[in-house]
């Protein structure tokens, strides 16, 4: 198979396109390398069978162009990262819903599958853990409301579920939660790879709010895994997936791990969460995913703990 992965020089992209190439398929990469970085050299030795295309999703005729020559589509560009969502909000909807849009056309246009990333945040302040999938306390309900990132994945959600009942797209939706391992940049914001490199630089660990908000991290290759068996199971089309891990973690019990792990000689400070989300910092206070759904359709289940991605 060709699959096109837009946003493929990203963290769970890059992960996801050698997991492919290695599998067999060709790979045809779209990026504008906002957050992602460019191929190295392990693409390169695939020869023909790698292709990167720096371009945006945003730009609709280049879109086209690139899910006519493949089979399948897997869309992850998304401006993605505390920092760039809370800075840029209009530019980072746009991004979020305008690319998945023209990306959604394309592949109902050629007749091609298309795989959705969305995220946790579709479930906004809802604490009730586990989240299963059907519940209704999610985004478009302002008791549940965080920020525009999650808006505009609940938007790209309903487009795509539209084209798939309105017009027989083949989709399926991922919801990611929290994932984490090799190649994802601290630029971002995000909590372990802050945490290690303020450990492994002997500086304080900076813990927002109290500490006591809890999550759950994945290990990116489980989240590929997933991914994979989504993609080759027929019975997943017009499905929506969690694929999260279940290993629940406050916090504080996060930045206590990173020191022993590290042997840091760091130490832990609170940081009030407005310093970090501004007017966002309404968090969760527990995210833990229901998995049943993808567990029983595919047997998929992460393989990897917490000490494992920490490691
Ligand atoms: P990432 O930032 O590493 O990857 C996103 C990629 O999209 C980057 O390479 C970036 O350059 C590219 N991109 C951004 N705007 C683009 C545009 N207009 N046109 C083309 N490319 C563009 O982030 P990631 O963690 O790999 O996330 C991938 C997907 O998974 C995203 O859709 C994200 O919302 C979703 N997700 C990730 C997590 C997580 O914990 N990492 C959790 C939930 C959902």
């Amino acid at each position: 198979m060709r699959y096109l992965i837009t946003g493929g020089a990203g963290f769970i992209g890059s992960r996801l396109g050698e997991a492919l190439l290695a599998g067999g398929h060709s790979l045809l990469v779209l990026d504008d390398l906002s957050t992602g970085s460019p191929p190295g050299a392990p693409a390169a030795a695939y020869g023909e069978r790698y292709t990167f295309v720096r371009g945006s999703v945003l730009d609709r005729g280049l879109v086209d162009e690139l899910v006519e020559q493949c089979d399948a589509v897997v869309h992850l560009a998304a401006a993605v990262g505390v920092r760039l969502v809370v800075e840029r909000t209009l530019r980072s909807l746009a991004t979020n819903v305008l690319g998945t849009e023209a990306v959604a056309r394309a592949a109902h246009r050629f007749g091609r599958r298309l795989l959705l990333a969305s995220t946790s945040e579709i479930y906004g302040k809802n604490a009730d853990v586990p989240l299963r999938e059907d519940s209704d306390r999610i985004l478009g309900s302002p008791e549940v409301a965080r920020w525009s990132y999650s808006e505009a994945k609940a938007v790209d959600e309903s487009l795509v579920n539209a084209y798939h009942r309105e017009h027989g797209l083949e989709s399926v939706v991922v919801r990611f939660f929290n994932t984490v391992g090799p190649g994802q940049s601290p630029a971002y914001g995000m909590v372990i790879p802050r945490l290690v490199r303020q450990a492994v630089e002997d500086r304080p660990l900076t813990v927002y709010g109290n500490g006591l908000q809890t999550r759950c991290f994945m290990h990116v290759d489980d989240a590929v895994e997933g991914v994979l068996r989504l993609l080759e199971d027929e019975r997943s089309i017009g499905g929506t997936f969690n694929l999260g891990s279940s290993e629940e973690i406050s916090v504080l019990g996060l930045g206590r791990r990173v020191i022993e792990l590290t042997g840091s000689n760091s130490e832990i400070t609170f940081v009030p969460h407005e310093e970090a989300y501004g007017k966002h910092s309404e968090e969760p206070l527990r995210r833990v995913p229901d998995t049943t759904r993808v567990r029983k359709l595919t047997g998929w289940r992460p393989r990897r703990s917490l000490d494992d991605v920490l490691r």
